[in-house]
């Protein structure tokens, strides 16, 4: 685990880009989660933060860009409290913000399954470097699952992985099924990742559940491994839920493996479909992209809603923020109705 607490001057950082990209996760029951909104509301009120956090009755899912003059207080706030005892902290730094708004709410569950998840039979924790170690040894009687979306999947994953389809409660049931007819329930060691942890903390649970008695999950997630074993035995880059979408594991060269939907050409860049209705992630070429006009099909081309793609660099934001003028808003607007 690393140390949480941040002391001023000796910050875990040797970049000078502005903001800190900050992701954790804790379980700890909240009786009150819109108690814990309320805190966590108080103490962004007027620091240049930016985020995506969900707090419900079992913990809290975290991710957040922060001003690095506001960053360390934010984790040393947080460290102090008793409640988050623990809480292991994944930073990375980036030039600007990553999330559009200030997200920050009570959800029913951190993970969408709809199902009541016993957490205390989660698998066991393994480092990046025993991970690695595993990797290196393709040893038999181990299988390593990737528990992440497949869109997540098609742009990065690690060597020997198969991704174990999980997006919804159905999909895990069915995935579990094939998957306990052909391993040894008590021998097999099951290997299991995702991006920052919090998949497979549900996921190993689950799976324990369905008598499958050998499961170890990487604690930190891929984001933690790229940290501290760069990126040995991973392929391409991580998908991320923000802006950036797509970033490397490491400062270390990997083989490409993403491809373009529409020409199958290597690229490993994602972009929403311009079409607002459509909304579809996809991976896409440059030539691509100006011949679809930022879209994902012919059909989404010709759509009512199609966002200008030209502005492309970042995720398709909703329709109103294309307009810069009330006049143009009703411009477009009229367009519409057109
Ligand atoms: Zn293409
Ligand atoms: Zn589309």
């Amino acid at each position: 685990m690393h140390a949480c607490k941040i002391e001023s001057g000796k910050t875990l950082s040797d970049s000078n880009l502005d903001y800190w990209v900050i992701s954790y996760y804790h379980f700890v029951s909240f009786e009150k989660p819109e108690e814990e909104v309320a805190r966590q509301k108080e103490f962004f009120a007027r620091r240049d933060v930016k985020s995506r956090i969900y707090v419900s009755t079992q913990g809290i899912n975290a991710q957040l860009s922060i001003h690095k003059k506001d960053a360390e207080g934010y984790v040393n706030w947080l460290s102090s409290r008793k409640e988050f005892e623990g809480v292991d902290f994944k930073i990375q730094y980036y030039s600007e913000h990553v999330f559009p708004r200030l997200t920050l709410k009570v959800r029913k569950e951190l993970v969408a399954l709809g199902v009541p998840v016993d957490m205390e039979k989660r698998g066991e924790y393994i480092q990046s470097e025993e991970w690695r170690k595993h990797l290196d040894s393709k040893d038999k009687d181990t299988i390593v699952l990737d528990v992440r979306n497949s869109y997540e999947w098609k742009l990065g994953y690690f060597e020997g992985a198969e991704l174990f389809k999980c997006d919804t409660f159905k999909d895990f049931k069915e995935s579990a099924k094939e998957l306990k007819g052909r391993i040894d329930l008590h021998k097999t060691k099951v290997l299991m990742y995702c991006t920052g942890g919090i998949r497979c903390e549900i996921f190993s649970s689950l799976l324990k559940e369905e008598g499958i008695e050998k499961i170890y999950q990487l604690q930190g997630g891929v984001i933690r491994y790229g940290e501290e074993e760069k990126s040995k035995h991973w392929l391409g880059k991580l998908f991320v839920f923000d802006d950036r979408l797509s970033v490397p594991v490491s400062e270390n060269e990997t083989k490409v493996i993403g491809v373009c939907h529409h020409c199958s050409q290597n690229t490993e860049r994602y972009y929403n479909c311009a079409n607002m209705d459509c909304n579809e992630l996809f991976l896409c070429c440059e030539k691509c992209l100006e011949e679809f006009y930022g879209c994902c099909k012919k059909e989404c081309k010709t759509a009512k809603r199609v966002r200008p793609y030209k502005h492309a660099h970042k995720p398709f934001r909703k329709w109103y923020h294309y307009a810069k003028t009330k006049e143009e808003l009703n411009t477009l607007n009229k367009k519409i109705e057109a």
